[in-house]
């Protein structure tokens, strides 16, 4: 059964610099922020020997890869500057399924929104992530943080089985557990630091249920550190598995359309929304799955603005209610700054010092988010995916005028040097590695440096590591086995160690 996400004309094309095209397919991201990157060329691929065609053509210019399959990572990795990018959006772009083997395969430009609606109409499941427009390219490569992952961790660990990869020789290699190994040990987790391009996934399914989910809206006001006890302490009663639960700080003109102003007014309630949601195959199935949040503390009930019931979830609302937090249009830039929690560090340790990024919020289109993976000891044999995930910790940054930049900037370095005093790493998802330039913002870790004076004032970060550090030693020993020439340069924002906790 093969289900073509694809609607548009098929027609495999190379585009250069002032030619028709080009600049379209230069500004398809997620975030339209203006980078100053330039690609020499364009690959938009429809076929293998199209991929093939662009890394030698790479080679011929003397100039590194980019990849991109959805393009939804804000800092852009892939637009690489006179280097050749390869848009993945139409390789491979459907959805197919075995019964034999009750697996799907799909191409890496397949949206998540497309995923779900395919497996849906077959009846089946496996864990996509939460963002409709998401690429399951980049999703896989980063790791997944797929639905319901503190059950059964991230998608690439107990999902994915198979990679179809051209590597940088030009061959097509298929990578698992018993074919090339290393290859696909290094491809799970490496994000935009993999070093080759990954044209087809197959992953393993399960039969589906339903949706469900409860929320509880309640207003801050003095009354974070509570709300957030709260919170983790139902977090850690829900029973682990088809569950999970994710907080999000916001105000309420995140909501509202046409808002004329960015900033936030001072009269504007920060609120607290809290989504549990369980996959289960009836309701009372659900509501007994989470019951952990029915009791609500005296000390917190005066913030409480509305509990909704346990209710079944319709999928495409749910997407929709995506898209309302992270609208998109060529004015609306958007930016993430996140950390993964040290699990040492004592909860109320970690509540302080994350209230900066989930409260002071720089703009009303910005929002904390804290999804709870519960993922505590990922399998570094199995991948290189190796930094436990307890609480994905994030501040998604949105606006529209770019003169709020270094202001939103100037927040966040503020926020998140508070809340890396509590991590062990970040997700490398969200590893910002744009290249410093004098027209382009400069980084240091996961920060964008918005203007030179903000480097001549010699204000330096530790970078957060993406992985432990014997993975990532593992992972650029493999790397430079597949490729010595270095024709894909992601993995240089990550050659040399890391600071932090996770040594
Ligand atoms: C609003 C929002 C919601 C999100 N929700 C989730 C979520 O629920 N779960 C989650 O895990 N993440 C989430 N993310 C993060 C997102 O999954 C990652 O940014 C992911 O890498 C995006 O994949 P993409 O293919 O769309 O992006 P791209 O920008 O196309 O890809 C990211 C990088 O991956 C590499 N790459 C992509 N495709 C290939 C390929 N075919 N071959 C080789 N290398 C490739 C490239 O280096 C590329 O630069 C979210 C991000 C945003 C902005």
């Amino acid at each position: 059964m093969v289900q073509d996400c694809d609607n548009s004309e098929k027609n495999g094309m190379v585009l250069v610099p002032q030619t028709r095209g080009y600049e379209a397919s230069r500004a398809r991201y997620f975030n339209p922020e203006e980078s100053g990157r330039f690609p020499a060329e364009i690959h938009a691929v429809q076929t293998l020997t199209d991929v093939i065609k662009a890394l030698k053509r790479a080679q011929e210019l003397g100039v590194t890869v980019g990849v991109r399959s959805g393009g939804h990572t804000p800092s852009k990795p892939s637009l690489v500057d006179k280097g050749v990018l390869i848009d993945m959006s139409q390789l491979n772009r459907q959805v197919s399924y075995d019964p034999q083997s009750q697996e799907v395969c799909f191409g890496p430009g397949v949206r998540v929104y497309e995923a779900w609606k395919a497996t849906d109409a077959i009846g089946r499941f496996f864990p996509f992530g939460h963002a409709p427009d998401v690429g399951l390219g980049g999703f896989c490569l980063a790791g997944g943080q797929g639905f319901f992952m503190r059950g059964w961790g991230v998608t690439i660990t107990n999902w994915i089985v198979k990679l179809e990869i051209v590597v940088p020789d030009g061959r097509v290699v298929i990578a698992s557990r018993t074919q090339n190994k290393d290859l696909f040990w290094a491809a799970r987790g490496a994000g935009q630091a993999f070093f080759g391009v990954v044209t087809r996934i197959w992953s393993r399914t399960i039969p589906k249920k339903k949706m469900f989910g409860r929320t509880l809206l309640f207003e801050v006001k003095e009354q974070y550190e509570d709300l957030l006890s709260f919170a983790f302490h139902c977090d850690d009663k829900m029973t682990k598995d088809f569950t999970e639960a994710a907080v999000c700080t916001f105000h309420d003109e995140l909501l509202q359309a046409d808002v004329a102003y960015e900033r936030v007014p001072p009269s504007s309630p920060l609120r607290l929304l809290i989504n549990a949601s369980a996959y289960a195959d009836d309701l009372s199935e659900a509501n007994a799955m989470l019951s952990s949040w029915d009791q609500i503390p005296e000390n917190i009930k005066g913030c409480l603005m509305q509990s909704t019931p346990v209710s079944k979830v319709d999928w495409e609302d749910f997407f929709k209610l995506q898209e309302k937090f992270n609208p998109q249009g060529p004015d609306r830039k958007w930016g993430i700054n996140s950390i993964l929690n040290d699990i040492a560090v004592p909860r109320s340790e970690m509540i302080s010092a994350i209230k900066p990024a989930m409260c002071n919020l720089p703009t009303v289109s910005s929002y904390g988010c804290i999804y709870m993976s519960d993922l505590l000891n990922p399998d570094e044999e199995d991948a290189v995916f190796s930094l436990p995930q307890q609480y994905y910790i994030s501040t998604f940054t949105g606006w529209k005028d770019p003169s709020l930049q270094p202001e939103i900037h100037e927040t966040m370095l503020t926020s998140y040097q508070k809340a890396e005093s509590v991590a062990c790493g970040m997700y490398i998802a969200d590893f910002n590695q744009t290249p410093s330039c004098s027209h382009s913002p400069s980084v240091s870790g996961n920060r964008i440096w918005p203007y030179s004076s903000f480097r001549e004032s010699n204000r330096v970060f530790d970078q957060l590591p993406v992985w432990t550090e014997s993975a990532r030693a593992k992972f650029m020993k493999i790397r430079e086995e597949w490729d010595l020439q270095g024709l894909f340069s992601g993995y240089k924002a990550f050659s040399g160690p890391m600071k932090g906790r996770n040594k």
